[in-house]
């Protein structure tokens, strides 16, 4: 299996990203965010351990990737998780890529992005930081930096001139769907695009969460175990309830002028095709 991609090679329905490669330099993640869906269908996911021969391997498929083609790093796993402050696997395959023409989409929770600004800088790049709430982080992604660590590697980001945007999910019902407003409110000066989605259950998550907060357990089965749908491999909420967790953060960024998409979200209103994932940020 090579390590870099074809994103959504099965061509799902429900995804609008651009055609882009994938490639997560680490299999697993530390940052353990109770809702991830990673962990359904990859074995220790929390145990999480870098990809064997990775630059040697990554270096002979770049050269067989078309020019512009567009990586995206990572959508099973978070490319700046704990494990890149030892591997710095994530930094050498950016240093792969100085003085070529791709483009380049890194999606994280971590400011240690930071640390590669230097890079940063001289890449075709953009850059999704991923924000789920303000008082909850410690309990709903465990390893993953705090939410004041999260806002200053935005505002480090606009001020080093790289086009960040933020993903303002899962939003989950009953959780933090009113402070995920204040968050767009924060956020709204430093990103140029917004992208947002509710929390699709799968059983494992779905335990997770409601283990971590058993007072929400009859409310989120209700809701999707008995009123839910599944839609592709996840159980979706029902389309009104999506709309009305979705329509806020639609408003709010519209008033700010800021771009928003949804990802596999299902709901055609709120659909920006192409444009979903922050990459037409990257020049
Ligand atoms: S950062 Fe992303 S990949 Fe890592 S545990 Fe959280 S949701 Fe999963």
């Amino acid at each position: 299996m090579p390590y870099i991609q074809p994103f959504d090679p099965w061509k799902s329905s429900l995804c609008t990203c651009p055609p882009k490669y994938s490639l997560n330099p680490y299999t697993g993640c530390g940052h353990r965010c109770l809702y991830c869906y990673a962990t359904s269908f990859i074995k220790n996911f929390y145990r999480p351990r870098p990809k064997k021969n990775f630059l040697k391997i990554v270096e002979r498929e770049l050269k067989k990737l078309p020019e512009n083609s567009l990586i995206s790093l990572s959508n099973s796993s978070d490319p700046y998780q704990p494990l890149e402050s030892t591997y710095k696997y994530t930094r050498k395959f950016l240093e792969l890529l100085v003085e070529k023409n791709y483009r380049i989409l890194i999606i994280t929770k971590s400011d240690l992005i930071l640390r590669d600004l230097d890079l940063l800088k001289n890449l075709r790049c953009a850059v999704s930081i991923t924000i789920t709430s303000k008082t909850l982080t410690s309990k709903l992604e465990p390893g993953a930096p705090s939410y004041e660590r999260r806002i200053n590697a935005i505002k480090s980001l606009y001020k080093s001139n790289i086009p960040v945007s933020v993903r303002l999910d899962p939003v989950i019902p009953g959780l933090n769907e009113k402070e995920i407003l204040e968050i767009l409110d924060e956020v709204a000066p430093f990103v140029k695009h917004i992208t947002a989605s509710t929390y699709k259950a799968k059983p494992d998550s779905l335990k997770r969460l409601t283990d971590a907060f058993p007072e929400k357990r009859v409310f989120w089965e209700e809701l999707y175990l008995k009123g839910g749908k599944k839609l592709g491999n996840a159980i979706y909420l029902k389309d009104e309830i999506r709309y009305e967790l979705i329509n806020p953060l639609y408003k709010k960024a519209k008033e700010y002028g800021i771009s928003f998409a949804t990802c596999r979200e299902a709901l055609k209103v709120f659909e920006s095709p192409q444009k979903c994932d922050g990459s037409f940020l990257i020049s």
